[in-house]
Parts: C-alpha cells; structure tokens; sequence
C-alpha cells in the first residue's frame, strides 16, 4: 500500500471534480456506474484493470455491470481525463490523468505482472529538454521500464 499525502488526496479530489464536470459537458448525466467508476479511480495511487476496479465496486455493494465498468472507462480515456496504460499482459490499466499534468512512470513485472510507479525529476528534465530540441510540440510521453521484481528474481 503506498501511503498517500496530504497533496494526492487534494490532487484526485480535484481530478474527480475534474472528471465529473467533463462528463457533464459531454452530454452524459452523472450517476450510476459514471459516479461509481469515477470515485473508485479518484482513491487510487496507480493504475488498475477494468475488472479490479469492477471487482473493488463490486466488494463496494455498488451494484454495476462490467459492461458499464468498460463504457464508462472507454468514455473518460476519450474525455482525455483517463491514461489507458497497455504494461503487457493483454491487460488495459487505467489511472486518473491529474490536472497540471502530475504523473509517474511504471515499472512492470514481465513474470508476475507486478506493477510499480516511479518518479524523477532527473528523467523529467531530461525529457523535456530532448522534447524542446525536437521540432515537435510534445503534449505527452510514457516511459515503461521492464524486468523482473525482487520476489521473481528470487523464485
Ligand atoms: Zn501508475
Ligand atoms: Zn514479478
Ligand atoms: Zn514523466
């Protein structure tokens, strides 16, 4: 469990708001599976499976359907206040995209799957410089390093 402070409550607390008012400028109503996805992503520090958060709702009491865990997901990655995250696995993870663009990097697990955030500034910096000398206007990246965690190199 990654202990959350004070400034990542405050930050998925106005990422939710966030989220919730590009909804409803999209047209859709809030309730239902669209409040309940949203409120599970907002208490997450990193990126999790269509089907954990289902089965987190689930273990909630909420009553909604994978079907709706999907469309409402589809809906806030194409609302652009969703990272869909493709680690390996077959498996779509998904994790709020903050406002003022907060973010971290993944670790992954090739064997176990295990997935783990990172952050450096270094590694920002560093990007920003290479996306400044690029005739490019750079709105995003991804950086995944992949190998293999303590309890997979120790099996
Ligand atoms: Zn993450
Ligand atoms: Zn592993
Ligand atoms: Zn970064």
């Amino acid at each position: 469990m990654i202990r959350r402070t004070h400034d990542h409550a405050a930050g998925t607390e106005a990422w939710a708001e966030h989220a919730a008012a590009q909804v409803a400028a999209a047209g859709h109503r809030a309730g239902g599976a669209r409040t309940a996805v949203i409120e599970s992503l907002a208490g997450q520090t990193c990126c999790r499976s269509a089907q954990e958060i289902f089965d987190q709702l689930r273990a909630d009491g909420r009553r909604v359907g994978i079907a709706s865990v999907y469309r409402v997901l589809d809906l806030l990655v194409s609302l652009g206040v969703v990272q869909r995250l493709d680690l390996g696995g077959g498996i779509s993870r998904y994790e709020p995209a903050l406002p003022g663009g907060e973010h971290h990097h993944h670790l992954v697990c090739v064997e176990c799957g295990e997935v783990r955030p990172f952050e450096d500034p270094r590694l920002e910096s560093a990007i920003e410089q290479t996306a400044a000398r690029s005739d490019f206007t750079v709105d995003a990246h991804d950086v995944v390093l992949r190998g293999h965690c303590p309890d997979c190199r120790a099996a």
